[in-house]
């Protein structure tokens, strides 16, 4: 790859990153700051903008970009950039969803084991010098149902794991094709109902939008079996967490896990703090392997734009 294309990272980019980008793609810039004037004022002549979740690429740093080409993000979400305005000026945006998809699938297992054999309870008791054994009996995911909302890029990976448990794995997701299911021996639950009623482990990995806010109201978590437990590794806003936390309370969920927040980070501590919750400040994604994944399908998405026949200086 040429010399010839000139990017801007914002701050916070990991150096790994910097490095791999520098070596494969470009020259890089790093920028010491969120502040939208630092932006504008450096990314005249260049042209990709790597940012994270921060800062907001808003249409006045477009408007004053006219080298612009791609504007790069490793990881998922893409909410903080101006996608409007990226279009009207035939700005890529690129992102790496499929990155963080074990290290996210991995977690979800993790916290619904620490929920049914009750870790971090125990573990606190002990901690303060409790020895509790005899008081907390667990469960196993061995012969239990597990539900799986949302069938995509994570759904899939914690439902070929959850298998290995010898749990039995049904998935409801109206957009996925039948042959997917049938493929990972899968049962399709053809109404959210239905996965809600049979499940004793729920565990959500929707996208976020105006279907799937509130998907679990308080009418379909008091749908599911007394006793269930339910994980959230997805986004908070997918949970009515004030309906969370009376069926929480009320003992109809024997326990709930979550890594992300109708706000975040959350402020209700009489919620966090309840026994039978365990929560995580939306560490889903934080892996190094993850950032690793993220940093070479960045690589290989720009290459692809990019590519070795590109020598010309690039949007002049
Ligand atoms: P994906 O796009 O591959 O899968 C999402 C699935 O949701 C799709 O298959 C889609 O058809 C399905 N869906 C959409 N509307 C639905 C509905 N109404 N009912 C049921 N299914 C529906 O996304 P992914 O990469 O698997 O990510 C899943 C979630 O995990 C996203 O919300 C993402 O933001 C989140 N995530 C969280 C972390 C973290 O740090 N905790 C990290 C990465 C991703």
């Amino acid at each position: 790859m040429g010399r010839e294309v000139r990017i801007l990272c914002a701050h916070g980019v990991p150096p790994e990153m910097q490095a791999r980008l520098r070596e494969e793609i470009g020259e890089v810039f790093v920028l010491q700051s969120h502040e939208e004037e630092e932006i504008i004022e450096n990314i005249k002549d260049k042209q990709v903008l790597v940012v994270r979740s921060k800062p907001k690429v808003t249409e006045r740093i477009i408007d004053n970009a006219p080298s612009l080409l791609v504007v790069a993000r490793p990881g998922v979400g893409t909410d903080n950039i101006d996608k409007k305005a990226c279009e009207k000026r035939g700005i890529k945006v690129i992102n790496t969803p499929e990155a963080s998809a074990s290290s996210v699938a991995e977690l979800t297992i993790g916290l619904a084991i620490s929920l049914l054999r009750q870790v971090y309870t125990t573990c606190a008791y002990l901690k303060q010098g409790n020895w509790t054994k005899g008081k907390y009996t667990g469960r196993t995911v061995e012969g239990k149902t597990w539900g799986v909302i949302g069938f995509g890029g994570i759904g899939r990976r914690v439902a070929e794991i959850v298998r290995v448990f010898r749990a039995e794995v049904i998935a409801y997701d109206p957009y996925v094709p039948e042959e997917e299911f049938t493929q990972r021996e899968v049962k399709r639950a053809d109404k959210l109902e239905d996965l809600l009623t049979q499940s004793d482990i729920v565990s959500l990995h929707v996208v976020l939008n105006e279907e799937t806010e509130n998907l679990l109201s308080r009418e379909a978590l008091t749908t599911m079996k007394k006793g269930a437990y339910l994980i959230n590794t997805s986004r908070g806003g997918v949970i009515d967490q004030e309906a969370l936390y009376q069926v929480l309370s009320e003992g109809h969920l024997a326990g709930a896990a979550l890594d992300v927040y109708q706000v975040e980070p959350p402020a209700d501590q009489n919620f966090l703090c309840l026994e039978n919750l365990i929560c995580t400040p939306h560490i889903g994604g934080s892996t190094y392997e993850a950032f690793a994944n993220a940093t070479e399908i960045l690589v290989r998405k720009l290459k692809a734009i990019f590519g070795e026949e590109e020598k010309e200086p690039i949007g002049y």
